[in-house]
C-alpha cells in the first residue's frame, strides 16, 4: 500500500497545484495522502470536497516553530480545519510569514540585493511566501547562479536571511493541532542536525506538549537513518508517520508515495486517522 503524509503544493513552495498533486497521487495508486503545505491549509481547502475516488485525503499542515533556537517543523494531521484553535494558529503563522519576508528583504538589501520583497512576492503570488521564493528571485535578479547557492550563502540555517524570530514556540504549534482534534508529528528529526542529547530533549518537550508522532521516513533517506528514527520513536513511544516531502520533480527528492510496509509492526499515526 502506498501512502504519503507529507507533501507540498503551489499553496506553499511546491510546483504542482492541489488538483495536479492529487491526480499524480491517483495515477500512482496512492491510497491515503495529506497535503502538508508550510503554514497554510489553502491547498487542502481547495480540494477537500472533491478528492479522487479511492484516495483518502487527510487534513494536513507543516507548521514552522522554534525550540531551543532552532526552527522546527511540526506536521499536523487529521485536525478539524474549521476549529478555532487551528484557525487562530493559521492567522498567527500568516502574520509571521509576512513580517519575516519584510525582514529577509531588509537583510538582503543590506547585502546589495535591494527589491527582494516585491521580487519574492511576485514569484510567490497567492502562495504562502517563503525562502524558496526569495531564492528564485535572487537567481532571476542575477545575484546567485542557482537556488542552492542562494540557500548556502544567504538563506540557509545561520545565514543572514535565516529569520526565525517570528515563529511561534513548539508548544503553541503542537497545541494548535491537538486542540483542533489532530495528531502532531515531529517532522524529519534528523534534518535539524542536533546532537543525540539535544534531539532527545526535543522529543521530550514535544511529547510533553502533546506531540504523538514521529516522522521516521522523509523523502530519500538511508536505511540506517530509518532504523535510527525507529529506535527514537520506540524510546519515546511515538506513533510513526511517513512522507515523501514531495515539492517537485527533482533528482535529490523523492516522488510521491511511501510503501507502508517500511513501518513494520510499529504503531502508526494513520491507524487512528483512516
Ligand atoms: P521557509 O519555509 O521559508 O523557511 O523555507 C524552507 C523551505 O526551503 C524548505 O521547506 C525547503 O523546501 C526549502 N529549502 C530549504 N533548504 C534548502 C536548500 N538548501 N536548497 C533548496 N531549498 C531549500
Ligand atoms: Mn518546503
Ligand atoms: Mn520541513
Ligand atoms: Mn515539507
Amino acid at each position: 500500500m502506498l501512502i504519503d503524509f507529507h507533501t507540498h503544493t503551489t499553496a506553499s513552495d511546491g510546483a504542482l497545484d492541489p488538483c495536479a498533486l492529487l491526480a499524480r497521487a491517483q495515477a500512482l495508486s496512492i491510497t491515503a495522502l495529506a497535503i502538508t503545505d508550510h503554514d497554510t491549509i489553502a491547498g487542502f481547502e481547495a480540494v477537500r470536497q472533491s478528492p479522487p475516488t479511492d484516495l483518502r485525503l487527510i487534513a494536513g499542515i507543516e507548521i514552522s516553530c522554534v525550540w531551543g533556537g532552532v526552527t522546527i517543523h511540526v506536521v499536523g494531521l487529521g485536525f478539524d480545519p474549521d476549529a478555532s484553535a487551528i484557525q487562530a494558529l493559521l492567522a498567527r503563522l500568516d502574520d509571521a510569514r509576512r513580517q519575516r519576508a519584510v525582514k529577509i528583504a531588509e537583510r538582503l538589501a543590506s547585502r546589495n540585493m535591494p527589491g527582494g520583497l516585491d521580487g519574492a512576492r511576485a514569484i510567490a503570488g497567492a502562495a504562502q511566501i517563503g525562502r524558496p521564493h526569495f531564492a528564485q528571485w535572487m537567481v532571476q535578479a542575477g545575484h546567485v547562479v542557482d537556488t542552492g547557492t542562494a540557500f548556502s550563502r544567504y538563506l540557509g540555517q545561520g545565514k543572514v536571511g535565516d529569520i526565525k524570530a517570528f515563529w511561534p514556540a513548539l508548544r503553541e504549534a503542537v497545541e494548535g493541532i491537538t486542540d483542533s482534534g489532530g495528531v502532531a508529528v515531529l517532522a524529519h528529526p534528523l534534518k535539524y542536525r542536533m546532537t543525540r542529547m539535544k534531539l532527545q530533549a526535543l522529543c521530550r518537550d514535544f511529547a510533553s506538549a502533546g506531540g504523538l508522532g514521529l516522522e521516521i521516513l522523509n523523502g530519500r533517506q538511508t536505511s540506517d537513518e530509518t532504523a535510527r528514527l525507529k529506535r527514537l520513536a520506540q524510546e519515546f513511544q511515538f506513533a510513526v508517520s511517513v512522507g515523501s516531502d514531495f515539492h517537485r520533480d527533482w533528482q535529490y527528492g523523492a516522488d510521491l508515495g511511501v510503501d507502508s510496509r517500511v513501518v513494520g509492526t510499529m504503531p502508526t499515526v494513520w491507524e487512528s486517522l483512516l
